[in-house]
């Protein structure tokens, strides 16, 4: 499909990499492309950033038909871009668009989107340490109707925003508050989508947590609020004596790009990983024999955040003196290192722009 471009008249000045946050700079131009239940695709264009227009009674506003991904480009240091497996948000976009009833896109298509929108941006993507470019798709239900159905009518949009280290004073531990009151999905429900609607409906719990001095929440699942889920926007992993357990995916977990990779480096490394029920009351059990030796989230925006304290009841648990683990450790350095070509990629997950 042609991509029509129409480039900003005039360039922004690009940020200071220092004063990068999260998601608050965008670069100069979008990429959208435009859906009917009869045409398909049409309308492919990158376009000067500017706010969007959209009818009153479009659906994603009164019904929330909203789905998104997150990746990054990452400066190598020999100046080139590169991104980190996106194939797998390409088709996790695709899954996602599924279940909400939204309309996919074909693989060739969304890569060779997405690409060409990297390249017209790439000089955005910063070379500070620990800096990227994050990219964020998302595809939003259309219809300028207030009937309740699957849209005949969809937009596809990618923005890009040059992010800052997500570690800037070194790796701290953070504390996670272990939520036994609210769920964030079911089974059956859309868990595995990355959609808008998981996180509005998450939000009081995170809230909460926050308010007690906790970063994150862990979830727990929906149906016995028994088996440990996952924790806010990442996926988690624990070590309990040399076994690395994560739950499985069971439906109402997200599909993590950064849980699947840390996975793969895990099982090549020689660790013994079992995807599988993981009860709070394992995890206690193993919090007070000492069993547990490490916790950690791990998805694109952190890589992996070691968990240093745990709080489940009111009662709080430190987790390896509240300091990041070995494998914590090895995980991150692996990871990093390829997704900034430091090191090899011997998994062939990056793709050069
Ligand atoms: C995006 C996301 C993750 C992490 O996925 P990555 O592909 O590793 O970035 C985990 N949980 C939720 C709820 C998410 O939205």
């Amino acid at each position: 499909m042609e991509i029509k471009i129409t480039k900003a008249p005039v360039l922004k000045e690009k940020p200071d990499s220092s004063t990068l946050g999260f998601g608050k700079i965008f670069t100069d131009h979008m990429f959208m492309m435009d859906w009917n239940s009869e045409k398909g695709w049409y309308n492919a264009r990158i376009v000067p950033f500017e706010n969007l227009s959209i009818h009153p009674a479009s659906t994603v506003l009164h019904y929330g038909s909203e789905i998104f991904e997150g990746l990054k480009a990452y400066r190598r240091a020999d100046g080139k871009v590169q991104l980190f497996r996106p194939i797998e948000n390409i088709r996790r976009m695709n899954n996602s668009a599924e279940r909400l009833c939204l309309p996919q896109i074909p693989e060739d298509l969304a890569m060779e989107v997405l690409t060409t929108f990297v390249d017209l941006e790439q000089d955005w993507t910063p070379s500070a340490e620990g800096t990227s470019l994050y990219l964020r798709p998302f595809m939003f239900g259309n219809d300028e109707s207030l009937g309740v159905h699957a849209v005949h009518n969809a937009t596809y949009v990618i923005i890009a925003s040059p992010v800052g280290s997500y570690y800037k004073e070194g790796i701290n531990p953070v504390k996670i508050m272990i939520e036994d009151e609210d769920v964030r999905a079911v089974r059956g429900g859309t868990g595995y989508a990355k959609c808008g609607g998981n996180y509005a409906a998450s939000n009081r719990a995170g809230e909460r947590a926050a308010q007690k001095g906790y970063a994150q929440v862990l979830w727990l699942d929906g149906v016995e609020r028994k088996y440990i889920e996952e924790v806010g926007a990442m996926n988690v992993m624990f070590k309990i004596g040399d076994e690395i357990v994560t739950p499985m995916l069971s439906g109402s977990i997200l599909p993590g790009i950064t849980r699947k990779s840390c996975i793969e480096v895990l099982k090549d490394k020689g660790f013994k990983v079992s995807e599988r029920l993981l009860s709070v009351d394992e995890l206690g059990e193993a919090l007070q024999n000492g069993t547990l030796k490490e916790a950690w989230g791990c998805g694109t925006a952190a890589v992996v955040s070691p968990i240093g304290e745990l709080c489940y009841k009111d009662v709080k648990y430190t987790i390896n003196n509240g300091e990041i683990g070995e494998t914590t450790q090895m995980l991150y350095d692996t990871l990093t290192g390829i997704q900034w070509g430091k090191i090899e990629d011997t998994y062939g997950w990056t793709k050069e722009i």
